[in-house]
């Protein structure tokens, strides 16, 4: 049933309005003057507006100045009614934007003519906008995603995520040094789900926010019960979203865990890329300095596949580049690659970085990193991404991998 407003400042000229609107099962609602059809077409958002154009106050095109200004009710369709036949007043009115004009005294059937027409075109003009409207049209299944994200986070209480754990390796030692918290997701109803599917969903519904803070909550205790069973010398790598990274209250979450876990602040290492310094530079330099002033580790994450210009890395407080496993696949038998990844290598030791090569696959890829002076290995070759317990048997069982 279409909702009309009616803003007539006339009490009779309005109850006829209203009484001829139902009879014919459209929705009246009533203003008796511009300011309350105002604040009614804002709160109630009707199909169409009838609104007489002299009132005292604020006057037809007052009201209809300030709905076109507010885009909620902007293309609501908007019929002037007045006494005054003038064809200036017709004028300005359409001029301003009013779709059409009635002249009182009007028939019944001239005004339900003048209704139906703005209706069906506003209908029209709905659907055409529609596609455009809605931000985002997920097919079937990343709806279904959607649901059972946010029933993962805000229902669930998260049971459904764990953090695993994949380890670093010094190439010179082969000691485990450090390792990457991984996400895992696995949902009640669509089995295992890949970050690479859930994180960019979650980053576009701001979900990452509760999902990192859980994150960077668990992987923190996490290490403080691997301090307490003695591994001290380990850093937790920890993956954040350009929107995480950017909230005002990012530095303050990242102390309070360490604070609240009591733990070296450089046990934590924050892995971030080079697009989301690139986005916002002179913020994310000033919180990147922020967190290494603190004695955060700060890692660049996926490197050589951004833009970063090598000689912005001089200036930014980084403890390690992690090389993006595009480098490294195949990388002993791919001249670019291994070129590419050698300048990579030896800017890096310029800058006093650790250089990380992940993504390692094979043992030819292995020896061309070492003998190249790379510094740790992260990749399958070693092990994959490992659910805390395993990674913990994974340390007492190789304190020292011979690689
Ligand atoms: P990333 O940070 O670059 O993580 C490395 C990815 O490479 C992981 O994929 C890891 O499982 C995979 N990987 C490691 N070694 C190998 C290898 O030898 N071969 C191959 N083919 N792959 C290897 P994963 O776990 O699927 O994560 C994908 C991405 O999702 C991550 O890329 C990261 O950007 C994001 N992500 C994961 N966990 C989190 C999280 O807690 N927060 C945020 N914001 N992002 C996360
Ligand atoms: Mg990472
Ligand atoms: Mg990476």
């Amino acid at each position: 049933m279409p909702r009309i407003l009616v803003i007539e400042d006339e009490d009779s000229v309005r109850e006829n309005l209203v009484d001829l609107l139902e009879a014919e099962d459209f929705e009246p609602i009533a203003a008796a003057n511009g300011k309350i059809g105002i604040d009614l077409a804002t709160s109630e958002i009707p199909d169409l507006i009838l609104c007489d154009m002299m009132m005292p106050e604020v006057d037809g095109y007052g009201v209809l100045t300030a709905l076109r200004q507010d885009p909620l009710t902007a293309t609501i369709p908007f019929i002037f009614l007045t006494a005054k036949s003038a064809k200036a007043d017709f004028r300005q009115g359409m001029d301003m934007g009013a779709d059409d004009y009635l002249t009182k005294p009007f028939t019944r059937a001239e005004l339900l003519s003048a209704i139906m027409n703005r209706l069906e075109k506003y209908a029209n003009l709905k659907k055409y906008l529609a596609p455009k409207n809605t931000v985002i049209q997920l097919s079937p299944k990343m709806q279904l995603l959607e649901i059972s994200l946010h029933q993962a986070i805000n229902e669930h209480n998260f049971q459904e995520f764990e953090v695993y754990y994949q380890p670093i390796i010094d190439i010179a030692s082969g000691k485990i040094v450090a390792a990457e918290s991984l996400l895992r997701w696995k949902s009640s109803k669509l089995g295992m789900v890949s970050p690479t599917e859930f994180i960019p969903l979650a980053e576009s519904t701001g979900l990452i926010i509760p999902l990192g803070k859980w994150v960077l909550k668990s992987v923190c205790q996490q290490i403080r019960s691997w301090h307490n069973a003695g591994f001290y010398s380990l850093t937790i790598a920890v993956n954040f979203s350009v929107l995480e990274f950017n909230q005002p209250d990012f530095i303050d979450k990242v102390v309070n865990f360490i604070e609240t876990n009591n733990l070296q602040p450089n046990c934590l290492e924050i892995e971030i890329t080079e697009s989301m310094i690139m986005q916002d530079f002179n913020s994310a330099i000033a919180t990147m300095n922020k967190l290494h002033s603190l004695g955060v580790k700060i890692a660049i994450d996926d490197f050589g596949t951004g833009y970063t210009s090598l000689i912005y890395l001089k200036n930014l407080p980084i403890d390690t580049l992690k090389i993006d496993r595009y480098f490294i696949q195949n990388i002993a038998n791919d001249y670019q690659k291994s070129a590419i990844t050698k300048a990579l290598i030896q800017m890096g030791h310029n800058l006093n970085l650790q250089i990380v090569a992940e993504g390692v696959e094979t043992e030819a890829e292995l020896s061309f990193l070492r003998q190249h002076d790379c510094d740790s290995i992260q990749g399958f070759l070693i092990s994959r991404p490992l659910p805390a317990a395993e990674f913990e048997k994974f340390l007492l069982n190789n304190k020292s991998l011979s690689i």
